[in-house]
């Protein structure tokens, strides 16, 4: 032991000491809850993917998983109609978005005089996805927030070519289409307009794009700068094994093949993606009975007065009616045996993001909100 006191934070990076991590949705363990917090898909993966995957538990467990995620490539690629090598796989896609700031993203500190400040910036719309930030930092990269219009639309291409915080040669641009926690999609042509004015990598986050009416993902073989990022956690059901992807040119696959782990995806894993993508069309019922149920919960929600942004995902971003502020009406359906998303510190602490379970778990949802409603609105 060294004499000096240390409290343990002089080994730490200062970078790294000013770090707030990300916080996720509460996995609670409680029985009985309507869990409508993360959302994840309420069906469970196929009965093909649970025996494939029970089949796999074997003496094989021993073994290293293929590194290079050869059979899944080759599945996702012909899913796509791409080629493999446009394809690279990830601990879920959260692991490929934080790849892509080491492979296309210079470390303020470590830039040389000469290299352009712009090679440091990484760039997304607010509100979008809350992990960027907490990646921008992480990576010691300069953030340029843009805020998306009043109703959460992306600025035209006009408002944002004159509105001087949109840089078009940041390192890396990350959009959440259709978007989080809003909901709101966006259209492939707005995209592609986005997408030619960039210098940098743009990411196409399409994490919900299953629940939308329209996708992007023919914009990863047009643009040699773009990555469409996709997942096997919301519409596929598989949140457990980390499971996501990003398709896109050649040699910007080849820079995150290089600068991820050897054996970033467990072997389970690949097992239930392959299978998964064997069984579609038990995927694609789910998927449409989610879009059913969350249209009519919405108008549900309408009816008793909440503000419900129009929603091309799983799940609804909305005010509730009255001055009871949705921290109350977040508590209150806790209590009720209902968990939904409330984000403390941001500007829209006024709303309550629900994820769409099944029917039942939505018609439990309602009847609390009943509840809550006669008991805040009518005191
Ligand atoms: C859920 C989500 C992800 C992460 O997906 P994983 O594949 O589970 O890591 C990425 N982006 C957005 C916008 C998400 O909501």
């Amino acid at each position: 032991m060294s004499k000096h006191a240390n409290t343990g934070s002089d080994w730490v990076r200062p970078l790294v000491q000013r770090l707030r991590p990300y916080e996720p949705g509460e996995q609670s363990k409680e029985k009985g809850l309507v869990k409508l917090n993360t959302n994840e898909n309420p069906y469970p993966p196929s009965d093909r993917v649970l025996k494939a995957m029970k089949a796999a538990v074997d003496d094989r467990l021993r073994l290293y998983p293929d590194p290079c995620c050869h059979s899944l490539k080759e599945a996702l690629a012909g899913f796509h109609g791409v080629q493999s090598e446009q394809i690279i796989v990830g601990n879920g896609s959260d692991e490929l978005l934080a790849l892509a700031t080491r492979a296309f993203v210079e470390p303020q500190s470590s830039r040389q005089g000469h290299v352009q400040k712009n090679r440091s910036v990484i760039q997304y719309f607010v509100p979008s996805y809350s992990l960027y930030p907490v990646l921008s930092e992480i990576h010691g990269a300069i953030r340029n927030e843009v805020p998306l219009t009043k109703d959460f639309a992306i600025p035209s291409a006009r408002k944002l070519k004159s509105e001087s915080r949109w840089n078009n040669g940041a390192a890396l641009t990350y959009v959440t289409t259709p978007n989080a926690p809003t909901g709101r999609g966006y259209t492939s042509r707005e995209l592609r307009s986005l997408c030619r004015g960039q210098q940098g990598v743009v990411i196409l986050d399409e994490a919900y794009a299953d629940f939308a009416e329209e996708n992007a993902m023919s914009l990863a073989s047009d643009f040699k700068n773009v990555l469409v990022s996709r997942t096997f956690s919301k519409s596929y059901a598989l949140c457990f094994q980390r499971i996501g992807y990003f398709v896109g040119h050649p040699s910007l696959v080849r820079a995150l093949d290089c600068v991820r782990d050897s054996y970033n995806v467990n072997g389970l894993g690949q097992v239930a993606a392959l299978e998964t993508l064997k069984s579609l069309s038990y995927y694609r019922k789910n998927i449409t009975r989610i879009i059913k149920t969350r249209d009519t919960f919405a108008l549900r929600l309408r009816s008793l007065g909440f503000d419900v942004l129009p929603s091309q995902a799983n799940f609804l971003f909305v005010k509730p009616p009255g001055s009871v502020d949705a921290k109350t009406w977040f508590e209150g359906l806790r209590e009720r045996k209902v968990l939904v998303r409330w984000f403390a510190d941001s500007p829209h602490s006024d709303r309550l993001r629900i994820t769409i379970g099944t029917r039942d778990n939505m018609r439990q949802c309602m009847n609390a909100l009943q509840t809550l409603c006669s008991q805040f609105l009518c005191s």
